[in-house]
């Protein structure tokens, strides 16, 4: 059995900011993650690679610095890596990237499970996994939070609205996670870290995997983005101090002065 999972660099959003004058990501001095719902992804493709001996391929489309995550997850024990990285690939939307991933996972030979996670935490539009399975004309499962196979079929339990769903298609097949709220990202040993630096890690470019130049960059994609800019910053907060019945009051007043309370 072959595994895939894609894995996206992205900026630790929590630090990200807007210039407000340009309208883009300030992304310098930014430092740069394995997208969280990816490494989420990559465990429950180490899971089963344990109890199947799949072999397991992480894929990422970047710049070269991006490779630091198929890095990391060559030392959490994926078996090789492959960079797709070419400024042919600049500016692609998610229809264009979908394209390109689905190229190198066709170049990467027979694959039966694709894994992505669901969203990237910078993108946030969850349209690439979809897009993968769309372009291989392949089945997909979206939003799992468990996933499992035998090598014939897969099996997820799939986030829905007030509880949880078991479904389970036949391989070949693209899954997408999300994760538990209180996932803890595993750090890798010192031995994967050494291990890592010999398992094959290879960079591929456009031409390397047969993509063709018109459905890449912004030529071929149709998404253009209008504007970016951060929301309006909100007004303070008033805090205000008393007995409980003063406060209780106040709110009534504030409540009424607002036509909640009549
Ligand atoms: C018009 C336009 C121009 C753009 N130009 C650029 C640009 O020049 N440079 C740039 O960096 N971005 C650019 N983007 C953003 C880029 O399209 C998205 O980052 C990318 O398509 C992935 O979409 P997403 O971030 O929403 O990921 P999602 O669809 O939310 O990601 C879902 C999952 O797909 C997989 N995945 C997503 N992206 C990758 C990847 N690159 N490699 C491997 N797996 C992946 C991961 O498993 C991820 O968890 C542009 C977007 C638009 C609309």
């Amino acid at each position: 059995m072959n595994i895939v999972v894609c894995l996206k660099q992205v900026p630790d959003s929590t630090q990200v900011k807007v210039d407000p004058k340009t309208g883009t990501l300030i992304r310098a001095g930014v430092p740069s993650i394995l997208n969280p719902y990816d490494h989420y992804a990559l465990e429950r493709a180490l899971e089963i690679k344990a109890k199947t001996g799949a072999a397991l391929a992480v894929l990422c489309m970047g710049p070269a610095q991006a490779a630091a995550v198929i890095r990391l997850a060559l030392a959490l024990g994926a078996d090789k890596g492959v960079l797709l990285s070419d400024r042919a690939f600049a500016g692609s939307d998610t229809w264009a990237t979908s394209y390109a991933l689905s190229q190198a996972i066709k170049k990467l030979g027979k694959t039966d499970l694709i894994i992505c996670g669901q969203m990237a935490i910078d993108g946030d539009t969850a349209q690439t996994g979809p897009g993968i399975a769309f372009h291989l004309n392949i089945a997909q499962l979206t939003f799992c939070t468990a996933v499992d196979s035998d090598g014939k079929k897969v099996t997820v339990r799939k986030l829905i609205d007030g509880g949880h769903q078991t479904m389970e298609t036949a391989l070949p097949a693209l899954v997408t996670t999300t994760m538990p709220y209180d996932y803890k990202a595993r750090y890798p040993s010192f031995l994967g870290a050494f291990h890592a630096q010999e398992k094959p890690m290879q960079t591929w470019t456009a031409k390397d995997v047969d993509a063709d130049p018109k459905k890449l960059g912004l030529e071929g994609s149709p998404t253009r983005v209008g504007r970016i800019f951060p929301p309006p910053a909100r007004a303070k907060g008033e805090v205000f101090n008393g007995s409980p019945a003063e406060l209780a009051s106040k709110i009534v007043d504030i409540l009424k002065k607002e036509s909640i309370l009549k």
